[in-house]
């Protein structure tokens, strides 16, 4: 398998906050091949099985070869977490990990932003995980922040525009100006989180990425 999607679970048990436990369960879960990976609560990645392996992490629902192109345990893989983020905030050594952990997955597989996924967005799942505390919003923030984007698509007459699948928006449209199809380019950077700044002096256009 070639994975297109990451998705997102929590192990959805509190009894694993030491690393014993965590490597006991880990151990389990290879056996039942539950995830692709799993991260400790102090953020470190345990390796469960190889990432070109298919495993039942979306469900028995999802295996089926024509879901391929939506997402299925044919396309995808899953990285979880210990803990249970249905019930309690995730700790920060365990976000950071994570953070790191995707970035360096997506980067190695070329998954974009827009393929990552929590296990409760694949169509047909009747699931909370990872649950309705899991920093999901902060973790493609942070990805946001530290991935170089790989595809960018506008749309002429329209201010929303797809970065890596997600969609974005500026404060004015995509126009026609003289025959060129032109993108206003201080929506666009402000957008992306740059502060724009038209320099008198030098008469240059300075684009500053906002920390
Ligand atoms: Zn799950």
């Amino acid at each position: 398998m070639i994975p297109k999607y990451i998705v997102l679970h929590h192990v959805a048990s509190s009894n694993s906050d030491s690393i014993e436990n965590q490597n006991t369960y880990a151990q389990t879960l290879k056996y039942k091949r539950a995830y692709h990976d799993v991260i400790r609560t102090d953020g470190h990645l345990i390796p469960l099985i190889d990432h070109t392996e298919v495993i039942g992490h979306c469900g028995v629902d999802h295996n089926s070869q024509s879901l391929t192109g939506k997402t299925s345990n044919m396309n995808s893989i899953g990285i979880s977490v210990f803990g249970n983020y249905e019930i309690a905030k995730m700790p920060d050594a365990q976000l950071k990990g994570l953070i790191d952990s995707i970035w360096s997955i997506s980067q190695e597989l070329n998954i974009p932003l827009g393929n990552i996924i929590r296990h409760k967005d694949v169509i047909g799942n009747q699931t909370q995980c990872p649950g309705r505390y899991y920093p999901y919003e902060e973790l493609l923030t942070a990805l946001a922040n530290s991935m170089i984007p790989k595809e960018f698509k506008f749309t002429a007459g329209q201010s929303a525009y797809e970065l890596d699948g997600l969609q974005k928006f500026m404060d004015k449209d995509v126009v026609n100006i003289w025959g060129n199809t032109s993108i206003p380019i201080r929506s666009f950077f402000e957008s992306m989180g740059y502060e724009v700044i038209w320099n008198q002096q030098t008469k240059q256009i300075e684009c500053r990425r906002l920390e």
